[in-house]
């Protein structure tokens, strides 16, 4: 039988029903009872949602009160020493201080980190290197249950064991890790067990880990632990899931692992059915990821169907699930609220909600053949046709102008040998020059202002009147603290992608399009549609003024191609390249527009370039090569004299040297303050070419750093660059602090400045 299932649905709750409350019991307006009784609900509606949707086998333990990788450590008791936990069952107070720690004197939270290449953060799991593991909680249970009571006997989820192990830290691999699965193993086996017993059929483990580049001794893991849990008593059967990425040189490894159904992302990987079939153990039945689970787009329910066809010629009828590629955390809950987009754009659109519907009808016409579905593949046929002849997508200027570039546009005129010079003529800038990466305190009253603004109750030019006054001030402010490269400090913008994306034609946004990023946060990105064009200048405006009011340089501040790109839905229906190269072109007019107002110094913000990184090493290359030469394309226009800028806020980035020494910024501004510039060991390695401000002011916390403790990280950084490269800022932007923590930090920034100027004058 054709089985139609998800694996696993948002949690948030359309109406974001979890942050709300999840923020409310954190501030002791509510109590654990209350929480419990909103994330229940949320459950049952959600259960109900994909029931009524047509999905046959609909998950439990998705859910989760702020990460499933931390569920997993509560569920297996890998509680951090530090906790205090003394191996009972992980309570609510001890859980949340694992993902957030504690306030006051302060137990440190877990780490947390990027889920795989999405925009989710998933908690660390913390190691000991002699990690012992009970069960100490009983959610999975309690949560079947729950779903039972109502009638729905559901597949529950679990992190797969190997995937638990490879994400954690504090097992060195090889001997340490394969003993700390032999320890898990039982562990988990009990959980399958009693699952069973409460009459699950399925049970679903989740092993993301298996599509990356693992070394033979990682790979080794999976059929220790498949075969260690194939002899679970009493063990509902097992479906295995991967996604993200195909399973390529792991196809062998997990293709014949003992489990009763295989799950493959089709939607990234549609070729990999046939590299793993060879290797599929007979019997073992393909779940086929074929509806993304990590974009809004409707789906082209022919190929989808075609490919299913496919796989059921091989291994034949009974053997074959639809599903959607991966969980459908990634995506909004449902587009059918969204009342603020046009007819036309909502039908080429599909939320979690609409995306159950294109899972069952796919079930059903795999069962019973297209007619049964009818209407599903008439609508997907009519999207796919409208989207591929819209004019609002196809801009005939933007295709006629991306065909023209050639290499020179994506060059400066001269090598950064020489335009330094002629920056350093134009700016006047002292050695150790200082500057800040853009955006200043964002203080209630200035989002008051944009509030009111938005409402109707400020006139436009009532509003801009206000922004100029704070710009004027934090003008004033940088000169008399004595910063060299001075800011407008982005009061008029919310977000640093909306902000373009409301600028430029091509994208377009939602009322509620909320997606979870780590805990109780959600994000709720732009949806790039269309051929990327700028009507109009976006910053200009304020740059200008900026610069009026200043007697020193002011730097303009953009958003750049790849990092746009990175924080937003994008279209399916070409290579996320070529969007890259359009708005890449966009910004390029944007950075002509600001050199011609008379900003000598342009700075496009990268933050998320590292990040767009493939999952696997071999698809790695590839990338860079044309998110650098986006960057290129949007920076290369200007004179020598105009002196580029790009900042990047994270610090694992010495495996990328080359390509951001490619990207070939005047200037870059990096994060490097907390880990004690471990950033610079890339630069022992490889020698960068150009100017670089390592970040001295850990601008996420409220602490102010020393003056002492700022000469101290530049005297480091000063050991392997050479001085006169060296700009002296913070990690990030500001917008976070108050300006009760900004003023003193950059006084103190300044100060060092100063100090390593005597210590190594110029020359
Ligand atoms: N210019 C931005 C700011 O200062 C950069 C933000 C970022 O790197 N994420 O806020
Ligand atoms: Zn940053």
């Amino acid at each position: 039988m054709v089985v139609s299932h998800t694996l696993g649905f948002p949690r948030v709750g359309k109406n974001r029903e979890l942050k709300k409350a999840l923020e409310s019991f954190w501030a002791g307006r509510s109590d654990g009872a209350s929480l419990h009784a909103t994330a229940a609900d949320l459950r049952r509606r959600h259960w109900k949602l994909q029931r009524e949707a047509g999905i046959d086998l609909v998950p439990s333990n998705d859910f989760s009160l702020y990460d499933h990788v931390l569920d997993a450590c509560a569920l297996f008791g890998a509680v951090p020493a530090r906790y205090g936990s003394r191996g009972g069952r992980v309570d609510l107070a001890t859980y949340f201080a694992m993902a957030r720690g504690t306030p006051g004197d302060g137990i440190a939270a877990m780490e947390m980190t990027k889920w795989f290449d999405t925009n989710y953060h998933y908690i660390v799991p913390e190691f000991s290197s002699r990690q012992e593991f009970r069960i100490s909680s009983t959610k999975p249970f309690d949560e079947f249950e729950e779903a039972k009571a109502l009638g729905i006997a559901t597949k529950p989820v679990l992190l797969g064991p190997v995937s638990f192990l490879l994400l954690g830290k504090g097992l060195s691999p090889g001997v340490e890790r394969r003993a700390a699965l032999e320890r898990l193993l039982p562990c988990y086996a009990d959980v399958l067990t009693r699952l069973g017993s409460a009459g699950a059929e399925w049970a679903q483990l989740d092993e993301p880990c298996a599509v990356l580049d693992l070394p033979d001794e990682d790979r080794a893991l999976f059929a220790a632990a498949y075969a260690g849990l194939a002899g679970a008593r009493k063990a509902p059967r097992l479906l295995l899931a991967t996604y993200f990425e195909g399973l390529r040189d792991n196809a062998g490894a997990v293709a014949s692992l003992p489990v009763a159904a295989l799950h493959l992302d089709l939607c990234r990987a549609p070729g990999q059915l046939g590299e793993v079939l060879p290797h599929l153990s007979p019997g073992t039945i393909l779940s086929l990821g074929v509806i993304d689970g990590r974009n809004v787009w409707r789906a082209d329910l022919e190929k989808a169907l075609a490919l299913l066809e496919e796989a059921r010629g091989e291994v034949g009828a009974d053997r074959v699930w639809v599903a959607p590629s991966c969980s459908l955390l990634h995506v909004p809950v449902d587009l059918d609220d969204e009342i603020g987009l046009d007819g036309e754009l909502r039908s080429w659109l599909a939320f979690a909600k609409q995306k159950l519907a294109e899972v069952a009808a796919l079930r059903r016409a795999l069962a019973e053949g297209r007619a049964a579905a009818a209407d599903a593949f008439e609508a997907s046929a009519r999207a796919r046709e409208s989207r591929g002849k819209s004019p609002r997508i196809h801009n005939l200027a933007v295709a006629d102008r991306l065909a023209k570039v050639g290499d020179a546009d994506a060059r400066r005129r001269h090598p950064f040998a020489e335009r330094t010079k002629a920056q350093a003529q134009r700016l006047g800038l002292p050695t150790f020059p200082t500057t800040t990466i853009g955006s200043f305190p964002q203080t209630p009253e200035v989002r008051s202002w944009r509030a009111r603004w938005k409402k109707g109750e400020l006139t436009t030019t009532q509003y801009e009147g206000l922004i100029e006054g704070e710009i004027r001030r934090t003008i004033e402010w940088q000169e008399q603290a004595g910063l060299d490269l001075l800011v407008h400090g982005e009061f008029e913008r919310n977000d640093m992608v909306e902000y373009f994306g409301e600028q430029l034609a091509g994208f377009a946004f939602t009322q509620n399009g909320w997606v979870q990023s780590y805990g109780s946060r959600c994000v709720k990105p732009p949806i790039l549609y269309g051929d990327v064009a700028r009507p109009a200048p976006m910053t200009v405006r304020w740059s200008r003024f900026a610069q009026s009011a200043a007697k020193r340089p002011v730097k303009g501040m953009l958003t750049g191609p790849v990092t746009i790109l990175q924080w937003s839905f994008v279209r399916d229906d070409q290579p996320r390249s070529r969007s890259a190269f359009q708005l890449a072109l966009a910004l390029r007019d944007e950075v002509a527009d600001l050199e011609r107002a008379g900003i000598p110094a342009i700075q496009v913000d990268e933050p998320a370039i590292r990040e767009g990184l493939p999952l696997r090493r071999a698809d790695r290359p590839a990338y860079l090569e044309w998110a650098v030469r986006a960057f290129r394309l949007a920076t290369s226009g200007v004179a020598d004299a105009t002196q580029i800028h790009t900042h990047m806020c994270y610090s694992e980035f010495n495996e990328i040297l080359e390509a951001i020494a490619a990207m070939d910024a005047d200037v870059i501004s990096v994060e490097a303050s907390r880990s004690r510039m471990e950033l610079l060991q890339g630069f022992e390695r490889f020698r960068y070419p150009n100017e670089i401000g390592p970040g001295v002011y850990d601008i996420h916390s409220p602490r102010v750093p020393a003056t002492e403790e700022i000469v101290s990280l530049l005297e480091s950084a000063a050991k392997v660059l050479d001085p006169r490269q060296i700009w002296v800022n913070p990690d990030c932007g500001l917008k976070t602090r108050t300006w009760e923590e900004v003023k003193p930090a950059l006084a103190n920034l300044v100060a060092a400045a100063k100090k390593m100027r005597a210590a190594a004058p110029a020359g």
